[in-house]
């Protein structure tokens, strides 16, 4: 089982109330357990988001007894087989791991011979579908049953590249849109679930994670973005009185050994121009780094006259860096101008 799908596992037990945020589309999932819900729904909203373990919550209602606006009573059979992960009126059809694409053989088998079968213990069938394991050729092997769907049927298809779909599967389903969470929200789930992250720690993947639940857990259960953070922000802070030939050596070779995360490390390092901003407008603000570097941090930025203007340039070499890099430029010339144009910038009174 994968890490998120683990976490996922774990979501189970939950009513809309106890998951962080998306009120909206709680709101309006909750409303249609307490009305007719409609046969098709499709959640929309960037990966490890929270699609799936909001759709089976969702799932968990739809089968449910005694559902409320919260989602299912908890306690009724229904809801105690579909925690357990064996209720015979649901199932999933997910993007099997290492595969590129769901295969129509499972759509046919798993959903379409499926569906005309009566319900066995609730009054529905729920069906989870992993829309972006969907190619084409599986998305119209769906599309009749979506047209026309049994009674008993209701589909929950979770997509985040809505794109991809066809406009028929489009305009057969329900939309609710799941939006990235705040900071804090992210931040407040990290804590919850995981007791031994640092309050510090906690708050740069928060930070990170552009308000992605399932990334920031994911980010959280590896190193390297706090050892990449540490490094650098030392390089940064060090800039002005590095040797060019270090920087050509030491420092490049660092970027050479991290290249499958330079995305993410130019990301880091613009983050660390922001936190000198604000440290260069309002010193007293909180910082992501610890005391002591903040000191550090205050030092460089009286030293070498950081103001609005100066971070603007950084962070525009950083840009122009990210987009040779995506342009597939060579990447020690990149890595390497880069390198020199932000010690001149960062260096000159
Ligand atoms: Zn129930």
């Amino acid at each position: 089982m994968s890490y998120l799908s683990s976490i996922l596992k774990r979501c189970e037990n939950m009513a809309f109330s106890e998951l962080i945020g998306q009120n909206e589309a709680k709101e309006r999932l909750g409303a249609s357990l307490l009305s007719e819900p409609g046969h098709a729904f499709l959640l929309v909203g960037p990966a490890g988001v929270g699609k799936k373990t909001l759709a089976r919550e969702f799932a968990k209602g739809l089968l449910c007894s005694h559902p409320t606006k919260d989602g299912g009573c908890g306690k009724c059979p229904n809801c105690t087989y579909i925690s357990a992960g064996t209720h015979p009126d649901y199932k999933e059809l997910l993007l099997p791991s290492g595969e590129k694409n769901i295969k129509v053989a499972d759509v046919r088998s798993k959903i379409l011979s499926d569906v005309g079968i009566m319900s066995q213990i609730a009054e529905r069938k729920v069906y989870l579908i992993d829309a972006d394991g969907l190619a084409e050729e599986g998305q119209n092997a769906l599309l009749k049953t979506l047209e026309e769907p049994p009674k008993h049927v209701v589909f929950l298809l979770t997509v985040s590249d809505e794109s991809k779909l066809l406009p028929t599967i489009l305009s057969r389903t329900v939309s609710v849109r799941l939006l990235p969470n705040k900071e804090e929200e992210v931040y407040e789930v990290l804590r919850k679930r995981n007791e031994e992250l640092s309050e510090e720690d906690a708050k740069l993947y928060a930070k990170f994670s552009n308000g992605v639940i399932g990334y920031a857990l994911g980010l959280s259960e590896s190193n390297w973005l706090i050892s990449d953070w540490e490094e650098v922000s030392d390089l940064i802070l060090r800039l002005p009185e590095i040797s060019r030939t270090e920087l050509l050596t030491d420092v490049y070779n660092f970027f050479d050994e991290e290249r499958e995360h330079f995305p993410d490390i130019l990301s880091l390092m613009s983050m660390v121009y922001d936190e000198m901003a604000i440290c260069a407008t309002v010193p007293d603000s909180p910082c992501l780094h610890g005391e002591q570097k903040k000191d550090k941090m205050v030092t460089v930025i009286k030293q070498n006259h950081f103001d609005a203007a100066k971070i603007a340039k950084c962070n525009a070499i950083l840009t122009t860096a990210q987009k040779a890099f995506k342009a597939n430029g060579n990447f020690e010339m990149i890595v390497c101008r880069m390198l020199l144009a932000l010690k001149k910038e960062n260096s000159n009174g």
